[in-house]
């Protein structure tokens, strides 16, 4: 048995997502013709209270795609320094958009309105033009840390006050509202533009949706062609969307009641150091003592069959999805405690 801790992307659909899939009607998308994808569409831009929404092959397109309609050439981009959309997207800010970024040193992974405000660029020739403020929830270095709602609207209201675009990366949103008791609308009428993962804890073989106004959209779908990301009869896959946003997000907790359980075996072992709080489904903890590494002791779970990855050289990172069962937990927490 492989229990396979590197993501929350290594999901497989199951059978009843498979059927799903299989029944879906199809038709040519770059026509708008897709029944399956406008369903899609439609579901999760009413979901989140936004006029439109748009089905894009990955969250990288969804995250470049906002980044480019909300900014011009020159433009700058307040984000995270561990954001994904500037350390794991291929430098795309960069070469998609043209754009340089300001990176703050938030916590985990989130920034406050003060150090946003700091952030922004006089209006000056000499300065780049501060356009966009992009925030990440949960935050995947961040170890899955979630924001506080409250620090969400001081960010909004220095955005409004400095005339900023306003951008989510939520590939792991429905994992902080689940753990924060949070209704997607709230979301929805905050942000100018928000990504979400179909294919991250979702369960999804492949998939993201960007969501924003009818305007936003329409010329987020321009980009996306532009991007190559112009699908034909991909409803198959959007089918699997629309099982994932009826089924698989209430048993979202269960992946986080089974991080905390993991993490707390793990706190027990010397070769455990700092670990970042567990708030949703990620476990990240430094690797202390003449014992291991992070590399061998990945290496070390490796032979027991339970797969992670050594993200720094003192950090493991475990993710927990749809594909962990109780049992997988239980063999994990006595393989720990063989170590
Ligand atoms: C996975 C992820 C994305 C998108 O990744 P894709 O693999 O391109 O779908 C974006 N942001 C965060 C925080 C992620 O974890």
């Amino acid at each position: 048995m492989i229990i396979d801790y590197r993501s929350d992307t290594v999901t497989k659909p199951t059978p009843a997502m498979l059927e799903a899939m299989m029944k879906a009607p199809v038709g040519d998308d770059v026509f708008e013709e897709d029944p399956s994808i406008n369903q899609l569409e439609k579901m999760a831009a009413g979901m989140f209270g936004m006029e439109a929404a748009l089905f894009c092959p990955s969250g990288t397109m969804t995250n470049q795609i906002a980044i480019k309609v909300h900014t011009r050439p020159g433009d700058e981009v307040i984000c995270d320094k561990l954001s994904h959309i500037y350390q794991y997207e291929g430098g795309g800010i960069a070469f998609n958009s043209g754009t340089s970024v300001k990176l703050i040193e938030g916590m985990r992974g989130l920034v406050t309105a003060e150090q946003v405000e700091a952030g922004i660029n006089a209006d000056d020739v000499h300065k780049a033009r501060t356009s966009l403020v992009s925030l990440e929830n949960t935050s995947n270095r961040g170890g899955g840390s979630c924001y506080d709602f409250a620090e969400i609207q001081r960010i909004k209201a220095i955005c409004s006050k400095h005339n900023l675009r306003f951008h989510l990366d939520g590939a792991r949103l429905f994992n902080a509202m689940v753990a924060k008791n949070e209704l997607p609308k709230l979301y929805g009428e905050t942000f100018d533009s928000i990504s979400i993962c179909l294919s991250k804890s979702l369960g999804c073989p492949v998939g993201s949706l960007l969501l924003g106004t009818k305007d936003l959209i329409k010329q987020s779908r321009r980009i996306r062609k532009v991007f190559g990301g112009g699908m034909r009869q991909a409803g198959y896959l959007a089918a699997a969307g629309i099982y994932a946003l009826t089924h698989n997000i209430n048993r979202l907790t269960e992946d986080h009641k089974h991080a905390k359980l993991v993490a707390q075996a793990l706190l027990k072992k010397e070769f455990t150091g700092h670990m970042l709080p567990v708030e949703t489904n990620i476990i990240i903890f430094e690797v202390v003592g003449h014992h291991y590494t992070a590399k061998t002791l990945a290496e070390k779970f490796t032979t027991n069959d339970i797969y992670c990855i050594a993200i720094s050289p003192t950090q493991i990172r475990m993710v927990f999805h749809l594909d962990i069962t109780p049992e997988m937990i239980q063999r994990t927490i006595q393989i720990i405690q063989a170590i």
